[in-house]
C-alpha cells in the first residue's frame, strides 16, 4: 500500500484515507493558493499502528523519501544546525474533531539549530528561543506526557504579569533551559534533540491520540466511528511569530450563527498557531487586519472567495502571515449551528451557487429536530447540580414531584411540574403527560422513560445516576450536599442532559409554530419552508404517525402525516378500564366473558371514532392489543400483602391466583400480542368489531387492522379468518395485516404474505430478538462497553442495524413481495423518526416509515435526503 501522498497528489474527495484537513490541504494547493509543502501520512497507517501496535512496513521509507524531497524543495535540511527546516507534525481525522488530537509545530529545533533559525530570521534571537520553547512545551506535553501545566506555570512565573510578548531573548533562552528541567525530572530523560527522532515521536503520538480519552468522548457525542483513525500532516513551518508585521487567524467566509456573508474572524499579531483559540492574548476582529497589513488583507479576502465558491458552502480557514506573505494553512466546510444550515442552504440556492436539491441535501433531520426544541437562554445564570442522559430534547422547567398522581394533581391546578423518579413505569404515563419533562436517576437513553418522553416529544434526562431519589420522602439529593424537596423548581435541558437548581429562561422554538400552521415570518423559517416543500416533493417514501388519541393524530396531521402507522390499543385498558380487564381475565364461563367484552366495546369504539375524525379520510393502522397481559392487571407483591390481611374481598383473592397463574420470567417472550388474541376468546373479536363501527361512523375512515408479534402464518389465518368475518358483518372494508418483529415471521415472509396485505416492521422487538438482548435491561447493563469497545457505534435501539435487522427486512420485503405484489410495507418501530434507519427504509423499498408526531417533519426531510 502507499502510505504517504504529497500535498499535490490529493484531493478534497480522499477524506477517507487523507483526513478532512490532509485532503483540504491537497485540494487548495492544487488550486494554486499559497500553502506551505508537505504531505500527509494516512489513517491507513494509523489504522495499522493502532491495531499492530507498530507502524506498518515500508511507511518509514516513505515518510524518510518524501521528507527528503520536501528538503529538496526547500533547500534546507530538517532541523540542519544552520539553516533549519522546521516542520509542524499534525493530526487531521476523516470528521473533524477540533482540538481533540494532537499537534506539535517547530520540529526539527534543538540547541544547535535554534541559531540557524535565528540567523535565517536575520539576527531575531528572541523570535527562535520562542519558537524552541513552544516546542518543548508541545512535544512535552503530547508527545512525552507530562502535564501541560507544569509548563505553563514556569511562563508564568517568568512573565509575571506581562503578556507572553514581552519576554526578551535572553528570558525566552532561560525558560528553554527550566522547560528541559521539566522534562528531565519528569520523565527521566533529556529532550530528544534529534530532529528525525522528534519527528517520528511526534507521529505515533499523533496516531495515539486518536484514542486519547477526549477523542474517544467526542466521537461518541457525535457518532464517529471509533475504527476510523487519525491522518498525520507534515507541514513545513510558516512563522506567525516573526514580529508584529506577522501573525495568526481564524475566519469564517459567513457567519456561522447567521449565515450571513461577510469576514468573522480573529486575529493575533506576533503569535503562532494555537495562540489564537487558546485565549492567551486578546484577539483583534479580523477587519482590522485591513489596517495594518493591506496587501495580505486583501489577498486573503479574494481567497475566501475562490475558497466559497469552489466549496459552494461557508469555509472555514486557518492562515498565518510571515513578514508580509500570506499562508493557508487548514480549511474545511465549517461546522454551523442548525439555525444557519437552513439559512446558508437557501442563500446559496438565492446566489446561484446551489440547486434547491443541493440545498435540501446539506441540512440535516437532527438540526430541524434541534430547531423544534424549546431551548433554555444561553445569556441566563445556571447552577448546574447534575448531568445525566440527554434522552428527549427540549428544555423544560417546573416544580419537582415524585408520583404520577401527584403530576397529574398539580398539572390540573395549572402548575407546571417535573416528574422525577429512579425510573419510570407504565402506570406513570398519566403523571409523565402532565409534566413538562421527567428526570429519573437510571435507565438508559431506551429506557422506560426516555422511549415513552421523545415518543411525546417531552424533555427528558434519564440515567442521572448522581442523584439519589428517595420517592417516599420526596426529595432527591444531588452531590455536594443539595437536596431538592418536592415542590422546588429545577430545570432540565434533555438536549445536554443537564439539571439545574432553579429556574432557567426558556424561549419558544418558531419552527414549531410554523409546523403548527403559522405563516413563516422570520428568515429562518422562511428557510425551513422552502427546505420541506422541496423535501416534500422529491421523497419517495410516505410519512405516516404513531399516534393513539386524537390529539396525537391531529397533530401528526398538521405536522404533514398522510395517515396514522401505529395505533397502539392498550393504553385503552388502561386507568378505570383496569376493572373491566380484570372481569374479562376472572371470568370463568363464557357469558361472563362476554359481559366484560361487551362492556370494553364501547369504550375502544369511541377511541377508534376520535382517531378516524382526527386523520380526515388518512389510513389508520391499528394494533390489536400487543403487551403481556399481567402489565393490565394488579402487582403480584401489592395483591398478595392485600390477600394476608383482613380487607382483601373474594374478588382479590381470585386475582392473586390469576396473577399467579399468569406470572412469566419472561414476559416479553411471553403471552402477549397474537397469542393473547388466540389465548382469550373474544378479545380480539372485540377490537375488531369496535374498528369496524367506529369505521362505519366516521364518513371515509380507512382502517387498517395490524395483528402483532405473527411468527407463523397459522396464527395469522386464524384471526384473519375471523376478522373478514366481523369486517362483512358490519359491512366495513378494511386491510388485514401484520407486524413483522419476530424473526420467523421475516423469514417466512412468503408464506405470511399470503394471508397479509400489508407489513409493519415491528423494529423496537425486532432488533430485540435478532440481537437476543432486552432492550428494558441492557443499556445501563453493558451498552456503554459496547460502544467503548466498538461492537458498535450507536445502540441498535436507536439507528437501525442495516447488517443483522436490516438484513431480515430485505429478506422479508423480497419474499413478502415475490409472494403478494401489490404488498404494502412500512415500519414503524422507534427507528422510523432516525435520519439513517429512514435512509435505509428508502433503500430497502419500503412504502413509508412511521414515527411520532414530532418527529414527522424530520423523517419528511430525511426522506427527502434519500431520494436526492
Ligand atoms: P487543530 O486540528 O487542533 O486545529 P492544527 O493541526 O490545525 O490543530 O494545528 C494547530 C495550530 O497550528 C493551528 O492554528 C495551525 O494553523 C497551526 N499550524 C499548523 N501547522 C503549521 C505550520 N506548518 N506553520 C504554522 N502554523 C501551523
Ligand atoms: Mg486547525
Ligand atoms: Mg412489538
Amino acid at each position: 500500500a502507499k502510505y504517504v501522498y504529497d500535498f499535490t497528489e490529493g484531493n478534497r474527495n480522499l477524506k477517507d484515507l487523507l483526513g478532512g484537513k490532509g485532503a483540504n490541504l491537497a485540494e487548495m494547493t492544487n488550486l494554486g493558493l499559497p500553502v506551505p509543502p508537505g504531505f500527509t501520512i494516512t489513517t491507513e497507517a494509523c489504522r495499522h499502528y493502532l491495531s499492530a501496535g507498530s507502524v506498518p512496513d515500508g511507511l518509514d521509507r516513505e515518510v524518510a523519501g518524501h521528507l527528503a524531497a520536501l528538503e529538496s524543495r526547500m533547500g534546507r535540511k530538517l532541523g540542519q544546525a544552520d539553516d533549519p527546516l522546521l516542520v509542524s507534525v499534525r493530526s487531521g481525522a476523516k470528521f473533524s474533531m477540533p482540538g481533540m488530537m494532537e499537534t506539535v509545530l517547530n520540529i526539527g529545533l534543538n540547541d544547535e539549530s535554534v541559531h540557524g533559525l535565528a540567523k535565517q530570521a536575520g539576527g531575531n534571537d528572541r523570535f527562535a528561543w520562542d519558537s524552541y520553547r513552544r516546542l518543548i512545551q508541545m512535544f512535552g506535553k503530547t508527545v512525552l506526557g507530562i502535564d501541560g501545566d507544569l509548563f505553563e506555570d514556569a511562563l508564568d512565573a517568568l512573565k509575571g504579569r506581562r503578556p507572553d510578548t514581552g519576554l526578551d531573548a535572553g528570558e525566552l533562552q532561560r525558560l528553554v533551559e527550566t522547560y528541559k528541567g521539566i522534562v528531565r525530572e519528569q520523565t527521566g530523560r533529556e529532550f530528544p534533540t534529534d530532529p528525525r527522532e522528534q519527528m517520528r515521536l511526534a507521529v505515533m503520538a499523533v496516531f495515539d491520540s486518536w484514542n486519547a480519552p477526549r477523542a474517544i468522548l467526542y466521537r461518541r457525542q457525535e457518532r464517529i466511528p471509533a475504527d476510523l483513525g487519525t491522518a498525520v500532516n507534515i507541514m513545513a513551518m510558516v512563522f506567525g511569530n516573526y514580529g508584529d508585521d506577522s501573525g495568526t487567524g481564524v475566519a469564517f467566509t459567513r457567519d456561522p450563527g447567521s449565515g450571513r456573508q461577510g469576514i468573522y474572524g480573529d486575529y493575533l499579531q506576533n503569535a503562532q498557531g494555537e495562540d489564537v483559540v487558546a485565549g492567551i492574548r486578546n484577539t483583534i476582529p479580523l477587519e482590522d487586519l485591513e489596517r495594518i497589513d493591506p496587501p495580505s488583507y486583501d489577498q486573503l479576502v479574494s481567497i475566501m472567495e475562490t475558497l466559497e465558491n469552489h466549496y459552494r458552502d461557508l469555509c472555514d480557514i486557518e492562515f498565518t502571515i510571515e513578514r508580509g506573505t500570506l499562508w493557508m494553512l487548514q480549511t474545511r466546510v465549517g461546522k454551523r449551528t442548525a439555525a444557519a444550515a437552513f439559512r446558508i442552504a437557501t442563500q446559496l440556492v438565492d446566489q446561484g451557487l446551489i440547486t434547491m436539491d443541493e440545498a435540501v441535501t446539506r441540512v440535516t433531520g437532527d438540526q430541524l429536530a434541534q430547531l423544534m426544541f424549546p431551548r433554555f437562554d444561553h445569556g441566563a445564570e445556571k447552577k448546574k447540580i447534575a448531568r445525566g442522559m440527554n434522552a428527549s430534547p427540549g428544555a423544560a422547567v417546573g416544580k419537582v414531584v415524585f408520583s404520577s398522581e401527584r403530576a397529574v394533581e398539580l398539572a390540573g391546578r395549572g402548575e407546571d411540574v417535573i416528574l422525577v423518579r429512579r425510573e419510570t413505569n407504565p402506570d406513570d404515563l398519566a403523571g409523565m403527560i402532565a409534566a413538562r419533562g421527567i428526570l429519573t436517576s437510571r435507565g438508559g437513553k431506551t429506557s422506560h422513560a426516555a422511549v415513552v418522553a421523545r415518543g411525546m416529544g417531552k424533555t427528558c434526562v434519564c440515567g442521572a445516576e448522581e442523584l439519589e431519589v428517595l420517592t417516599a420522602e420526596r426529595r432527591f439529593s444531588a452531590p455536594g450536599g443539595v437536596v431538592v424537596s418536592e415542590g422546588d423548581v429545577i430545570s432540565i435541558d434533555g438536549t445536554t442532559g443537564e439539571v439545574f437548581l432553579g429556574e432557567v429562561p426558556v424561549v419558544d422554538s418558531a419552527v414549531v409554530e410554523y409546523f403548527e400552521g403559522a405563516e413563516p415570518d422570520d428568515e429562518l423559517v422562511k428557510a425551513v419552508d422552502r427546505v420541506m416543500r422541496h423535501a416534500d416533493g422529491a421523497r419517495r417514501l410516505g410519512v405516516r404517525a404513531n399516534a393513539d388519541t386524537p390529539e396525537d393524530a391531529a397533530r401528526a396531521r398538521r405536522f404533514g402525516a398522510q395517515g396514522i402507522g401505529l395505533c397502539r390499543t392498550e393504553h385503552m385498558f388502561l386507568g378505570e378500564r383496569r376493572r373491566l380487564v380484570e372481569e374479562l381475565v376472572l371470568a370463568t364461563t363464557d357469558e361472563e366473558r362476554q359481559v366484560a367484552l361487551d362492556a370494553l366495546e364501547p369504550l375502544q369504539k369511541a377511541d377508534f371514532v376520535g382517531i378516524f375524525q382526527a386523520m380526515n379520510g388518512h389510513p389508520v393502522t391499528i394494533r390489536l392489543i400487543d403487551p403481556p397481559l399481567h402489565e393490565f392487571l394488579p402487582d403480584l407483591v401489592d395483591l398478595s400483602v392485600k390477600a394476608a390481611t383482613h380487607e382483601a374481598t373474594g374478588k382479590d383473592r381470585r386475582l392473586l391466583a390469576a396473577v399467579k397463574r399468569l406470572h412469566e420470567q419472561n414476559p416479553m417472550l411471553g403471552l402477549r400480542g397474537v397469542r393473547l388474541g388466540l389465548v382469550i376468546p373474544g378479545l380480539f373479536a372485540m377490537q375488531v368489531r369496535a374498528i369496524a363501527q367506529a369505521a362505519a361512523e366516521v364518513p371515509g375512515a380507512r382502517p387498517e387492522i395490524m395483528i402483532p408479534l405473527v411468527a407463523a402464518v397459522q396464527e395469522l389465518e386464524s384471526v384473519r379468518e375471523e376478522a373478514v368475518q366481523i369486517l362483512a358483518e358490519e359491512g366495513v372494508a378494511a386491510l388485514i395485516g401484520t407486524m413483522i418483529e419476530v424473526p420467523r415471521a421475516a423469514l417466512t415472509a412468503a408464506q405470511i404474505a399470503e394471508a397479509a396485505e400489508f407489513f409493519s416492521f415491528g423494529t423496537n422487538d425486532l432488533t430485540q430478538m435478532v440481537w437476543g438482548f432486552s432492550r428494558d435491561d441492557v443499556e445501563s447493563a453493558f451498552f456503554s462497553r459496547y460502544l467503548d469497545l466498538g461492537i458498535f457505534g450507536v445502540s441498535p435501539f436507536e439507528t437501525l442495524d442495516r447488517e443483522g435487522v436490516g438484513r431480515l427486512i430485505e429478506i422479508a420485503v423480497a419474499e413478502g413481495r415475490s409472494a403478494r405484489p401489490d404488498l404494502h410495507l412500512g415500519i414503524c418501530g422507534e427507528h422510523g423518526g432516525d435520519p439513517d434507519s429512514v435512509h435505509f427504509c428508502h433503500e430497502a423499498g419500503l412504502d413509508y416509515v412511521s414515527c411520532s408526531p414530532f418527529r414527522i417533519p424530520v423523517a419528511r426531510l430525511e426522506a427527502g435526503r434519500a431520494a436526492l
